[in-house]
């Protein structure tokens, strides 16, 4: 079986800085525990907790020195918070989290409200919002979220997108906004690397010569499970941790077997799934 990966896959710039940044604090003696994921894989988080830098889900399980914000961004107060508690703060912020986090706070203070299209639960969004007035703000998905809310009141409206989505599942979404409200505007907040794993995942999976796709990521990757569906729209695509999860019953008769991965799976974590599917 030969194996043909995705033109583009796997470590955005984003998650490839934040792990090389945990490791090199590590390698220097540094101890610290991450608030969250450092980035959504699991491998990767047991990776860090051998090089004894273990991860939490509170500030206030922090018993080490440091503490580490994550690629997703955290909200502005718990800086605050981490600095009232005497916390020394490693930060792995993305700088295009950050800029969202810089656009939303300008377009506020130029009176607009926000909507962020994007997974309420999601660290990244929880980071733009948790500190804002409910009022300011509304976090949408559905058409049917937008037709809930009085856009009368709103004279101006400035539309955010969490990074990792793709923008053109939620253009109906947007759309509405746009029909019941004066001023919209975009801004342009889909990060680059997903986009670009996106558009090689619909080419992957475009392919004629390809039988069927195997995506690797963390089970709470937001932009592995956005490739997965991208894939099994046009062939079957299944979602792997790793190359312990292939199961040898999906590539029955297959000859070319497609291979992307989300932009946390490690390089590591993609040879070995790909050494196991050449070797079935
Ligand atoms: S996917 Fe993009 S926004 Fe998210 S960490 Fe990577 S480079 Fe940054």
């Amino acid at each position: 079986m030969k194996v043909k990966r995705a033109a583009k896959y796997g470590f955005c710039s984003g998650v490839r800085i934040a792990d090389l940044k945990v490791k090199r604090f590590a390698a220097t003696g540094g101890r610290g525990a991450i608030l969250g994921q450092v980035v959504h894989n699991e491998r990767v988080v047991e990776e860090m907790e051998k090089l004894g830098v273990r991860t939490v889900d509170e500030i206030t399980a922090v018993e080490e020195p440091t503490i580490v914000f994550s690629a997703h961004g955290v909200p502005p107060s718990f800086h605050s918070e981490a600095k009232s508690r005497g916390l020394n703060v490693l930060d792995t912020t993305c700088k295009f989290v950050y800029d969202i986090h810089r656009e939303s706070k300008d377009a506020l203070a130029a009176g607009c409200h926000l909507v962020f299209i994007g997974d309420p639960n999601h660290r990244e969004v929880i980071g733009y919002t948790r500190d804002l007035d409910p009022s300011v703000y509304h976090i949408l998905l559905k058409v049917s979220d937008v037709e809930k809310v009085d856009w009368t009141q709103y004279e101006r409206v400035k539309v955010f997108y969490q990074t990792t989505l793709n923008a053109d599942e939620f253009e109906d979404v947007v759309r509405r906004i746009e029909q019941l409200t004066k001023v919209v505007q975009r801004a342009d907040t889909i990060c680059y690397a997903t986009k670009e794993n996106q558009d090689a995942a619909r080419v992957l999976a475009h392919d004629p010569e390809v039988d069927l796709i195997v995506v690797i990521g963390g089970k709470k990757s937001a932009n592995t499970k956005h490739l997965w569906e991208i894939c099994r729209e046009m062939k079957p695509a299944y979602l792997v941790q790793g190359a312990d999860d292939l199961d040898p019953q999906w590539f029955g008769s297959a000859n070319v077997v497609g291979v992307t991965a989300g932009s946390s799976t490690p390089d590591y974590v993609i040879d070995e799934v790909e050494a196991r599917i050449s070797a079935l």
